[in-house]
């Protein structure tokens, strides 16, 4: 798919979702134990609205064709469980992607934490999400209300419309769709916080965002997230001219 930078995330969602479902199933690459969070069963998927410089997936977002392997929510639920069961883990989450593109994705991630939750009432999922689709689309929210063991982690990506563009390649105006999921989530009263690497802002850009935050009723605290310095990050963060 020809990419021009800054592009239409919306637009962009729209033919990703495309590529990565079909039916209720959606394309992952691998399912694996990893140790953040202290160990979580994890299910790496491709497709993404944005394309951050500093993404670890970076390839295979950009080329999720070249993916075959379609999961069924049952299918993707009995990995994470068996992987769990083995690692005496409780937490589980959906990695290396977007989960939610669009409804058809929404509702496979839906079908994936209702049968987790079925077979595991005492899991965690934490949903980690660039929130954008999600604040485009508020009434979907609601229906994680079913999901008292949800915890949504929203990936902010910029501290403000120009870094945003520069970091996801995608047209700044979007910036405030993420804000907007994170407001909606707390007034809903599901847990919900933004995250934001770290390691590209000054400490007081950070305070700023900070108190942006607190002025636009977002009450959460701000995670930092620090960088994986892969080779190929630092060349794509060349390229967009960020700076460590
Ligand atoms: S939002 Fe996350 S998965 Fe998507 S491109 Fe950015 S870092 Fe990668």
């Amino acid at each position: 798919m020809a990419l021009e930078f800054p592009f239409d995330p919306l637009k962009r969602s729209k033919e990703v979702e495309n590529q990565v479902t079909r039916d209720d199933k959606r394309l992952y690459y691998r399912f694996r134990p990893a140790p953040y969070y202290g160990g979580i069963a994890t299910a790496d998927a491709v497709g993404c609205s944005f394309l951050c410089a500093y993404c670890w997936n970076y390839n295979r977002n950009l080329h999720p064709e070249r993916f075959k392997e379609f999961y069924s929510p049952q299918q993707v639920a009995d990995k994470l469980l068996h992987i769990a069961k083995k690692k005496s883990y409780r937490l589980f989450r959906i990695s290396g992607a977007e989960p939610v593109l669009g409804e058809r994705s929404f509702l496979h991630l839906i079908e994936v934490l209702r049968l987790i939750n079925q077979s595991k009432p005492d899991s965690l999922f934490i949903l980690e999400t660039n929130g954008f689709f999600l604040g485009y689309k508020t009434d979907l929210l609601e229906k994680f209300r079913e999901f008292p063991n949800l915890r949504v982690r929203i990936s902010l990506k910029g501290i403000d419309q120009k870094s945003f563009e520069q970091i996801t390649g995608a047209q700044k105006d979007f910036f405030r769709f993420p804000l907007i999921a994170l407001r909606e989530l707390e007034g809903l009263g599901i847990s919900a916080w933004p995250a934001l690497m770290g390691d590209l802002f000054y400490r007081n850009e950070i305070s700023k965002l900070e108190r942006f935050l607190r002025e636009n009723a977002i009450r959460s605290e701000l995670e930092l997230e620090f960088l994986e310095t892969y080779p190929f990050v630092l060349e794509n963060m060349k390229k967009r001219s960020i700076k460590i």
